[in-house]
């Protein structure tokens, strides 16, 4: 994108260095007028650069808006606006009325859409508001989420109705709307956006040396190959940077100060009590591909807990905070473990970061207990005397010590100076059970991961232990499909390698920690995920648009239970596993968006979300599943178990189409209801202990 785009350059406005709203807005449009990813990077850089070179104070605000979001994800902060405060306003400003709200939402679903109907349709405004400005909308959502207390309902439907009054435009409209009811529906997830940064400052604050390039003119000189690899260079560094330090707040403004340089991991890297963002495992298909796939390395086998998992950072002054896989603080859940810190602690350890998953464990017996008692726990303020559910971290990986980040080092030397510089404490803080291995020993792999599956594990995790790289351990793409996109990503950075990269990464089963990244050094080998023996014929109702390498299907896809009582279809899961690539294609040609088993949204089905396409419902598909939850989203069965809560499935996965089934033979939310029971006495004669109904907190 050498050139400006001017179908967004025209609407550049700022005042005082203050670019306005319109102006991202006009991004977003844009941005959302295509499927295709250069495009929408394109878009993105343009924006960018223009922000950089003409309004820097408005490039932090602007990267906060386009990824929907307003603070790290650390960072303990909601807008907390119900729907209420949304169609209070639109009833204030718009002078809607009850019935006319009704008929707006019943027609476009998604509140954007009714903001922008409605802003069209207003013939009249007091005075021309003072254009929004992009600064100006973010502090918005900051006041908005820090409002607290008496009072504060009334000041955030002040500040919602005064962005609504002082939007120009029915575009603005719909996206303040889209932006305070958190879904913005572009496509500018957080990959893109990184790279459109790294791309954005190459072009507008060139680096020197580092990059091997100087500015512009020397850019537009580079072959284009030699040009790739300066884009995945700056890509690389400010992915690295994100994936360490995931905070915009602090990524900005370096960027702005020095660009995009290999310095940005020294300035904006790993930090302690900024949560990095976890490695990931990739699938297998059984323990046979596991093999296959590490062939001629050392690997570690560990038991695959099913738990919660937990990143652990401690300083110098014996602070400590918790994070979870998602980055959310957790450090009020667990004061227990935050007790333990100053036992577990060598005395030559002075500041650490580890992970290990954190697992219900009877005191008594040691036993391992099921995920759904750990759910039990609250989620704040827990009070250690109160603890009636105990909790083991079972420790796997030590990513930072005394002050030094560990991530280049091998797993095996990260796990050595975990075991030999902390101490355990019995059922309260340990090593995850393991077995080194290699691809010769499959019996006895075989046996721990029967034992692991004995003890009520998931399976196995495994990881390769050193970084030797030896010719011959090739690594392939499993296509086994997983609900993760991040695997694509690494598939398509992949592709734009050079050929060289490329077959040294292929060989390369890197043992260092990885932030982020979900490479094949992490084999995940799970035990059939349909614990559960039964199967759920359901219907598939509605469908979202894929990203990555799924951008051209539907996925994921809405299902849902029958309630032949009501007639109504109640959602009951989305599922994104089990589905071959061929499956993926046929599916979107039957449901394509302009065919005829496309529907606007019916009402005949109780969902709250906003899918991007209705399916005519029509098919019936074999589900298998691990177990049922309680949810606070989904509606089906909703009365049955619980009056406030519905039920969903945990780990949904696609089995078959049942070609000899209507849907009028699908299954019932009260079979669905029935389900649970058998499940919740089945966990009770277990435990032998009563369990608490408790809600899917997806952790
Ligand atoms: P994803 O990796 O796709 O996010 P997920 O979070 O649902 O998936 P899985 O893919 O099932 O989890 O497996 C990875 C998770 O397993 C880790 O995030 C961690 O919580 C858990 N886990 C349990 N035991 C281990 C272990 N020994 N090593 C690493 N992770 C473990």
């Amino acid at each position: 994108p050498a050139k400006y785009l001017p179908e967004l350059k025209k609407h550049w406005s700022q005042d005082g260095g203050d670019a306005s709203y319109a102006f991202l807005t006009q991004a977003f449009i844009l941005v959302n007028s295509t499927t295709k990813r250069i495009k929408i990077v394109d878009t993105l850089v343009n924006l960018l650069r223009i922000l950089i070179e003409g309004a820097p104070d408005s490039l932090l605000p602007a990267v906060w808006l386009a990824t929907n979001s307003f603070a790290p994800p650390y960072e303990p902060a909601e807008l907390g606006l119900g729907g209420s405060v949304i169609s209070k306003a639109f009833k204030n400003i718009y002078g809607l009325n009850a019935q006319g709200l009704k008929t707006l939402y019943n027609k476009h679903g998604d509140a954007g859409d009714v903001a922008f109907e409605a802003k069209k349709r207003q013939s009249f405004t007091l005075k021309k508001p003072k254009p929004l400005t992009i600064k100006g909308v973010y502090q918005s959502l900051v006041k908005i989420a820090r409002s607290k207390g008496t009072g504060s309902q009334e000041t955030k439907q002040r500040i919602v109705e005064r962005l609504l009054q002082d939007s120009r435009s029915a575009e603005e409209s719909r996206y303040i709307v889209r932006t305070l009811v958190q879904h913005l529906r572009i496509g500018a997830v957080k990959t893109t956006m990184l790279i459109a940064l790294a791309r954005a400052f190459l072009f507008s604050k060139p680096p020197d040396a580092n990059f091997a390039t100087k500015g512009m003119e020397a850019l537009a000189k580079l072959k284009k190959e030699e040009l790739t690899e300066v884009y995945l260079r700056a890509e690389e560094a400010v992915k690295a940077s994100y994936a360490r330090h995931p905070n915009y707040d602090d990524l900005v403004p370096c960027l702005l100060e020095i660009g995009v340089t290999d310095e940005l991991l020294v300035r904006c890297g790993l930090t302690l009590h900024i949560p990095l963002r976890p490695m990931l495992g990739s699938i297998t298909r059984d323990l046979s591909d596991m093999l296959t796939k590490l062939q001629g390395r050392d690997f570690a086998c560990e038991y695959k807990y099913d738990g919660q998992r937990a990143q652990v950072h401690c300083d110098s002054n014996g602070k400590v905070s918790i994070f979870s896989r998602h980055l959310e603080l957790m450090t009020d859940k667990y004061p227990d473990l935050v007790s333990l810190v100053p036992q577990i602690r060598g005395e030559s350890v002075s500041s650490f970061i580890l992970e290990g998953e954190v697992v219900a464990v009877d005191q008594e017996t040691g036993d391992l207990q099921a995920f759904q008692i750990l759910t039990n726990r609250a989620k704040k303020n827990v009070e250690i005397g109160s603890i009636k559910v105990n909790v083991c971290l079972f420790a796997f990986d030590l990513m930072y010590l005394n002050g030094e980040p560990l991530l280049d080092r091998s797993f095996r030397e990260r796990r050595d100076m975990l075991r030999s510089l902390f101490t355990e404490i019995p059922k309260r803080f340990t090593w995850v059970k393991n077995l080194d291995a290699t691809s010769a020993d499959s019996e006895a792999v075989l046996e721990f991961f029967k034992s692991a599956t004995d003890v009520k594990c998931e399976g196995i995790m495994v990881k390769v232990l050193d970084n030797d790289t030896k010719p011959g351990s090739g690594v392939t793409n499993s296509g086994v499909d997983d609900h993760e996109n991040l695997e694509v990503e690494e598939e398509a950075r992949d592709k734009r390698l050079t050929k060289k990269d490329r077959s040294t990464r292929r060989k390369a089963l890197l043992s260092t920690y990885e932030p982020d990244r979900r490479l094949e050094s992490w084999l995940k080998v799970k035990k059939d995920y349909s614990t559960s023996s039964d199967t759920l014929d359901l219907i598939p109702i509605a469908a979202w648009h894929g990203s990555g390498r799924k951008a051209k299907w539907w996925s994921p896809i809405l299902l849902a239970v029958r309630n032949p009582e009501t007639g109504l279809l109640e959602a009951v899961t989305k599922c994104m596993s089990g589905f071959t690539d061929k499956f993926y294609q046929t599916n979107k040609e039957k449901y394509s968006e302009d065919g005829e088993n496309v529907i606007s949204r019916p009402s005949y089905i109780d969902y709250a979300g906003h899918p991007d396409v209705w399916f005519e419902p029509q098919e019936v598909w074999e589900m298998a599943f691990a177990d049922i939850t309680l949810s606070p989203t989904y509606t089906a069965a909703i009365g049955l178990v619980s009056d406030e809560r519905g039920l969903s499935l945990r780990f949904p996965r696609f089995l078959r189409v049942r070609e000899d089934k209507s849907i009028d033979e699908a299954s019932t939310s009260d079979f669905l209801a029935a389900l649970w029971r058998k499940q919740m006495e089945r966990a009770q004669e277990e435990e032998g202990a009563a369990l608490d109904p408790s809600v899917d907190d997806n952790i």
